[in-house]
This record gives structure tokens, C-alpha cells and sequence, in this order.
């Protein structure tokens, strides 16, 4: 049976973790309280304005 594991959490870190343990043949489940996937790297929203949570540019244009 292939190893499992559970990752808590779907920002930077955990992806990366992810895709490393994937790389070894692990089996990965990610569970995330908020409604889409990147922790900080993402952006929010407010009366027509756009802020970064972090360091969107990682991942955005
Ligand atoms: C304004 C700003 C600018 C930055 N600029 C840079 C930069 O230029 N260069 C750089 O290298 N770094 C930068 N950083 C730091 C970088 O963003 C963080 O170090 C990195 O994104 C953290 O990743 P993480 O996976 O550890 O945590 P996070 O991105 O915080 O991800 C944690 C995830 O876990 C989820 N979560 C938490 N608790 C639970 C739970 N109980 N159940 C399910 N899910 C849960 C959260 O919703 C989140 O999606 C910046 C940060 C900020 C805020």
C-alpha cells in the first residue's frame, strides 16, 4: 500500500511540500479552510480595488 499523507493548509509551503513528496511517490490529500488554494499568495477584493495578501506576484501577472 502507498504512503499517505495529509497536508494541512494550501500556501507556498504546502504546495511545495506537495509536489516534492509527490516526486517520491507519495499520495497527497490538501484540505483548506479558505475557498481557493495559495494561502498568502493571493489577493482580495474591495470596492473595485485589488489588494495583494502577499506576494502575489509569484503567481498572478
Ligand atoms: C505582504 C507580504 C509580502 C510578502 N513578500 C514576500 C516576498 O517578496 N518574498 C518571499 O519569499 N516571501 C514573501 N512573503 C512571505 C510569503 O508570502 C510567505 O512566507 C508564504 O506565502 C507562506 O506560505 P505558507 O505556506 O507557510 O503559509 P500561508 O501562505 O499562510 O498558507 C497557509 C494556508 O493554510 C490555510 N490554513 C490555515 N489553517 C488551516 C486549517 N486549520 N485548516 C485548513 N487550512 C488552514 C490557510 O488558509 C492558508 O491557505 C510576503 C508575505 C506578505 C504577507
Amino acid at each position: 500500500m502507498g504512503k499517505k499523507v495529509l497536508l494541512i493548509g494550501s500556501g507556498l509551503g504546502s504546495l511545495a511540500t506537495a509536489l516534492r513528496l509527490s516526486h517520491q511517490g507519495y499520495e497527497i490529500d490538501i484540505v483548506e479552510k479558505y475557498h481557493q488554494a495559495g494561502g498568502r499568495l493571493n489577493t482580495m477584493e474591495k470596492d473595485g480595488f485589488t489588494f495583494d495578501v502577499g506576494p502575489s506576484f509569484f503567481s498572478m501577472s
